[in-house]
Formats: C-alpha cells, structure tokens, sequence
C-alpha cells in the first residue's frame, strides 16, 4: 500500500453527504479558510441518507420550539430553495397535508398545529371537504395544510455543492475511508485509505493507498457512523447511532393520482419518525413509506446484507436494550409492515382508502442514522460535540437534509471563531 501525505488544509471534513458538503460549502466565504478538503469513502457523494430520504423539503411545524431543528429547518428551507433556484435543480413548493383519522389524532393534530404556529410556520386547520379539494383521494377527519413544505431533488443538490465546492479549487475526494483521527499540537492528523478516486485535485489515479490530512480543524458529517468517528478521535459522545431501515413502496403510474403532493399521517409523539406519508417526487414518481425497523447492517439496504459488527453494538448498548423493553409492540408492527405487504396496504389504507395492493410496486429503502442514549431515549434534536479543533456532527436525522444549508451556516460560523 502506498502512503502519502497531502497538502496541509484549513479545514478538513469528513462525510459527503448534505451536511458535510453545506459545511464545505458555507466555509467558502469564511475569512481565513484557504483550503478546505471534503473526505468521502463512498465513489460519490450522497450516496446514503442524503441520497435516499423522501425528497420533502420539510416546513419545521413539527419541532420543539427553540430547538435546533426548528430553527434551522426553517432557515434551511428558506436557503434551500434559494439555491436550487440559482442552480437549476428540481425542486417545488407544493404544500401538504397532515391528516387525521381518529379523534385521537384529531386531538394530537391541534397539538401540532399550535407548535407551527409558535415556530412561525404558515399552516391552516382544515376539515374534511377543503381535505377533498387538496387531495381528492384522502379520507381524513381534520387535517392541517402547509403551504411552504415542498419537494427536491438532493441528489442533484449534493453534486451541486460538491461542484462549487471543487470548482472554487477546493478538494472533495471521494473514495477516501477515514480509519484513523490524532490530535497532534495544534493540528488534526487524519488517515484515510483512499481507493484513488478524486474531484476537483489531488489523488492517486487509481491504486489502493493510504493518505494522512493535516488541518488545525475537523468537522464530522459522518450520519451513520457518527458516533464510531467522534470515538475514533478519542472523544465519548455519550449515545450510539441506531440504524432504523424503512421501505418504499411507489404507486403504479395509473394509481399515482392518489397523491396530488404530499399526504402525512398524524406522527406518533413517541417516535422520531413521521411515520408512511405519500410523496410525489421532483420526477413525477409517488413514493409510500418509509417504515421503520431496526436495521441488521447501518448501510444494509436489503436484508440480505449483515453485519455482526453493527448489530453486536448496537445490541451491546445499554440504551437499547431499554429501547426495546418499552418499544417492542410497535418495532413487531413495524417488521409486520416490512414482512407483509398486505399490512402495509392496510396502514396506508387509513390515508388513502382505495389504494390496493396491485397499485404498489417495491421500490428502495434508506436507512436512518438515529442516535440513542444510554437511556434508550432516541435523541431528537440536532447535537454536535465540540472540542480543541474539532466539531462532531453526532445526530443530524430528519429534517437534516432540509436544514443542511442552515447547518453548515451554523457549524462554520461556530468553526471559524476557532481560527
Ligand atoms: C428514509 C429517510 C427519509 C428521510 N426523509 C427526509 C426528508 O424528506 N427531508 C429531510 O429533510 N430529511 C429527511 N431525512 C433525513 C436526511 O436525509 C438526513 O438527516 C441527512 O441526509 C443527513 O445528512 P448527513 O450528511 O448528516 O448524512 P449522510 O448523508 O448519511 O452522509 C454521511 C456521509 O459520511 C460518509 N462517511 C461515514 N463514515 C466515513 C468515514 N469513516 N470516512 C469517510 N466518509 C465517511 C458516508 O459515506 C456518507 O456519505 C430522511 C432520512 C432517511 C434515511
């Protein structure tokens, strides 16, 4: 294996997805950052959460006023479609609904419309016929419509970032895994074997090598391995990423007039997730799900794909064992869904009541980085870990694609005043 030193950076950030290349990205007009370089194991950049979410530009009625997530969701929108507007890419604001089809829910939906109202977002109280007249196909009790949630393409939005990012001569190399972090005086060392695979500059044109990094600073975007990076640097981040998968579905192209935009259950308040929502994509395509079950490999999109390594961690920690004890019912109703197709026409049925199992045809799954305390609490809102030149990026789940510009704003602001 060869090995090689690269040219000293300003900054250097692990992790290609939305969040590490929002980082990048706001860096670039930071005074003081000259170079910064992206590191990405993966042959391209997006290649997991931020490149298989929903696709929903979220509108931040959802979250804990005050919180991180409710403030940088709405900031991130906002500079979201600002920048695709700038950069051609597909994207629409074309508002959704959250439904609700028991009293229960009912009672829960005027909760969430009373938290958009506090965190500023624009959403109105709807009854059954002005449901009907946003989407005909529903059967729902009450509902909110919001106006601002929309739809974008991320994928298009990572290759974007990653071009002004190279093109303002800065590194994004991909096929580079980050094995080793040490702190060595003022600077971070970073080991990385690379596959030789590079944007935008300096790499190896092909064979297997290992590569050390040099910057006073480090961010980690890591999403998945989040919490194995913030380790990897010596540091305990005090909670473990749990790898939650969930399945799609798409509806046949005849079937797909049963979702105008986006149609949302009423969420849960005991999970993070918001639970199998209709979604149109920038395409044209309508997608149902994702469930949510725990995965057997944190990038093991199908179940064919194992790994003893993930599963004996995530089944060492301590809080999900207590996960498990309080969760079990409803992670058995979730397996149910993945298992059986029949079952998840029937949870999709509550929504859009003459959706059939003919009008579904298996689609992709993506797999969400949750982190979990010792508690067994899955951590909601946004949480970064900082110390002597280096920011860990340690939950960052949904609405985090919405929010990445708004992230990297917040993150390079913090970083800078370190410089
Ligand atoms: C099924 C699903 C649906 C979702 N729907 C939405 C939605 O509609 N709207 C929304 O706003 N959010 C949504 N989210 C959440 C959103 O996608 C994520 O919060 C966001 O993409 C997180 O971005 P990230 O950059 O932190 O993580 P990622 O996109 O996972 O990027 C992390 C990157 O780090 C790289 N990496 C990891 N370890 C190393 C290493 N050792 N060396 C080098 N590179 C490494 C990985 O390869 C990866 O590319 C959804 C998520 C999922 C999974």
């Amino acid at each position: 294996m060869n090995r090689v030193d690269a040219p000293a950076a300003d900054v250097i950030i692990v992790g290609g997805g939305l969040v590490g290349l929002a980082t990048a990205h706001a860096l670039l007009s930071a005074p003081g950052v000259r170079r910064i370089t992206v590191l990405e194991k993966e042959s391209v950049v997006g290649a997991h959460q931020s490149g298989r979410n929903s696709g929903v530009l979220h509108s931040g009625i959802y979250y804990t006023p005050g919180s991180l997530k409710a403030e940088l969701c709405r900031d991130g929108r906002a500079r979201m479609v600002a920048f695709a507007e700038t950069r051609g890419v597909a994207h629409e604001t074309c508002g959704k609904v959250i439904v609700a089809t028991t009293p229960e829910e009912c009672d829960r939906l005027h909760g969430i419309a009373a938290r958009g109202k506090e965190n500023g977002v624009r959403a109105e109280l709807v009854g059954p016929r002005r449901l009907r007249e946003l989407e005909p196909a529903l059967d729902g009790m009450e509902g909110i419509h919001v106006p601002d949630a929309g739809i974008i393409d991320y994928v298009a939005v990572c290759r974007a970032l990653a071009e002004e990012i190279t093109g303002a001569g800065h590194l994004v190399v991909t096929g580079a895994r980050v094995t080793a972090i040490d702190r060595e005086g003022s600077e971070t060392v970073v080991r990385a074997e690379t596959a030789g695979v590079s944007t935008g500059g300096a790499n190896s044109g092909g064979a297997a090598e290992s590569a050390t990094y040099r910057a006073p600073l480090l961010v980690c975007c890591a999403g998945l391995h989040a919490d194995r990076l913030a380790r990897l640097a010596g540091l305990d981040p005090g909670m473990q990423i749990v790898p939650f998968r969930g399945m799609y579905y798409e509806l046949t192209p005849q079937a797909r007039s049963y979702c105008r935009n986006l149609i949302y259950p009423v969420p849960d308040p005991s999970y993070p997730f918001l639970g199998v929502h209709f979604t149109r994509m920038t395409d044209g395509r309508v997608e149902v799900g994702p469930n949510a079950v725990l995965a057997t490999a944190r990038e093991g999109y199908d179940f064919g794909t194992w790994s003893v390594r993930d599963l004996a961690e995530a089944v060492r920690w301590p809080g999900f064992r207590a996960l498990s004890r309080r969760h079990w019912r409803k992670g058995a109703y979730e397996i149910g869904l993945t298992l059986s197709k029949r079952r998840y026409v029937q949870a999709v049925r509550k929504l859009v009541p003459d959706v059939t199992e003919a009008d579904l045809l298996p689609c992709r799954s993506g797999i969400r980085a949750q982190a979990l305390d010792a508690e067994g609490n899955m951590v909601d809102d946004f949480v970064m870990l900082e110390t002597d030149g280096q920011l860990h990026v340690c939950n960052a789940p949904s609405p985090a694609a919405t929010a990445s510009l708004a992230i990297g704003a917040y993150i390079a602001r913090r970083v800078t005043a370190r410089l």
